[in-house]
């Protein structure tokens, strides 16, 4: 009896501590349940949560780096300029080996056939100048690019310029350093030498990059010895296939019929007009309008590699100008202003 009794209290007892336990457990279970689930849904959140402040600690502890300068550039710049869904574009780029010189442009270098029917090169000379800017804008506007032989005087007067062309990825070879015509009989072999090389120097001076090995005569105006000369430096001839004769033009409307008319005869070309003529400036948005309209492609041509300048030729380009260089120094540590 009492063995039973002890049994059945024993019993109750367990059943009454498996009822509280299942109770204290269950209940905070019921009560925890959810805050479990819902704190373990939150639990991974604060975590990536916690990780993304870490992550823009990061980035903000490198903004004053190059690492946020360097990855924007480039892909904004790119879908920025090409915001213009009906632009003119870039067809193709191509790429120029231009070891031994070779020549481009039929009306005096008939070696090289790359352009198909209807692409065409736009090819600019004798800047950097004040007009320059309009053309970039042009261009930047309807998302082509072009080459730029520019002068190298004129690059001395004008470097931030020239920055701006190499910055919105245009190609710049060079024009000679004072665009002498180089077939003058009283040009000496070394002056030849000298336009060439410190014309280079001028560019990379005022770009603070090696210019493409891209070269123009003034004029056009070859001779045997500077041709043989450029190919000893691996440098790429320019001519062209159609002269705007912009420079001889009375309107814009008369540069743009000078392209246009050639052009349609023609079928395809490197194109030669010119960044310092205001009319080539002021004509440029309809002339590029007309050409995408005649179902026209503009060829991109790069180098595929650069030109290394002479030493002796960046140093007698610096010596000429009598500064150690012309854009070294940011302005604000040369000026600075103490009082408004
Ligand atoms: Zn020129």
């Amino acid at each position: 009896m009492r063995n039973a009794l002890g049994l059945m209290l024993a019993s109750v007892v367990s059943a009454v501590v498996i009822a509280a336990v299942w109770f204290w457990t269950s209940s905070p279970r019921a009560d925890a349940a959810p805050q479990t689930v819902a704190a373990r849904k939150a639990e991974p959140l604060p975590a990536p949560a916690a990780a993304k402040p870490k992550v823009d600690v990061e980035v903000t502890a490198s903004i004053s780096k190059p690492a946020v300068p360097t990855p924007p550039p480039a892909p904004v710049a790119a879908k920025s300029v090409c915001a213009n869904p009906d632009a003119l574009g870039v067809s193709r780029t191509v790429i120029i080996d231009t070891t031994g010189g070779p020549g481009f442009g039929f009306l005096q270098y008939k070696q090289f056939d790359f352009l198909a029917d209807k692409e065409v090169v736009l090819t600019f000379d004798d800047g950097p100048w004040p007009t320059t800017p309009t053309v970039l804008k042009t261009l930047a506007d309807e998302c082509t690019k072009a080459v730029f032989f520019p002068i190298g005087k004129h690059t001395t007067y004008h470097p931030e310029i020239l920055k701006q062309v190499f910055a919105a990825g245009h190609t710049i070879g060079s024009h000679t350093w004072s665009h002498a015509h180089l077939d003058s009989k009283k040009m000496t072999e070394a002056q030849a030498k000298e336009e060439i090389e410190k014309g280079f120097s001028a560019v990379k001076m005022a770009i603070g990059a090696a210019p493409a090995p891209f070269f123009r005569f003034p004029a056009l105006a070859h001779t045997q010895a500077t041709k043989d000369y450029l190919g000893g430096r691996n440098i790429a001839m320019f001519s062209c296939d159609i002269d705007s004769n912009d420079f001889k033009s009375s309107s814009p409307d008369q540069v743009i019929q000078n392209v246009m008319t050639k052009l349609d005869k023609q079928g395809k070309g490197v194109i030669l007009m010119h960044d310092l003529q205001k009319h080539t400036a002021i004509a440029l948005p309809t002339l590029l309008r007309r050409l995408k309209a005649g179902g026209y492609k503009v060829v991109q041509m790069k180098a595929r590699e650069q030109l290394e300048t002479l030493p002796e030729y960046d140093a007698m380009l610096v010596k000429d100008l009598k500064v150690p260089a012309v854009a070294s120094r940011p302005i604000g540590s040369v000026v600075q202003t103490v009082q408004d």
